[in-house]
């Protein structure tokens, strides 16, 4: 039984990243399936998730968590090194097909970083 309501959440969770194909906030992501699924629910889901490999998670400018789905990476080989845009005035985040090198630091053991490059996304620059 526990399987089932879990598959169901994993799965209502995830056509949310599918649909929308940009990083959604732990924020948003509760107010959007609020009908649905209660907060822990969410946060487990999306724990869960980050651990499988399929989400990947990053903190934007306010300190909100966000998750995105990850393209290619699979779960014994999950580096996130790419860095993220979000957009100042509309609030839009995405994950840049960009690949950043993070540099050896001496005396140092990186377990992980994060870049975010803010500025305007395309529609912004662009209003049609
Ligand atoms: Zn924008
Ligand atoms: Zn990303």
């Amino acid at each position: 039984m526990g399987v089932i309501r879990k598959t169901r959440s994993i799965d209502l969770i995830l056509r949310e990243f599918k649909s929308d194909k940009i990083a959604i906030s732990v924020s948003d992501l509760v107010t959007r399936l609020d009908s649905k699924l209660n907060k822990t629910t969410i946060y487990r889901v999306l724990e869960r998730l980050e651990e499988d490999g399929l989400l990947h998670s990053f903190l934007r400018q306010s300190g909100n968590s966000c998750y995105a789905m990850c393209s290619n990476s699979t779960k014994s080989k999950h580096a996130d090194k790419h860095p993220h845009f979000e957009c100042v005035d509309c609030g839009k985040i995405d994950c840049l097909k960009l690949e950043v090198k993070i540099p050896e630091i001496s005396n140092r053991k990186i377990s992980s970083s994060q870049i975010l490059i803010q500025g305007k996304c395309e529609q912004c620059i662009d209003p049609k």
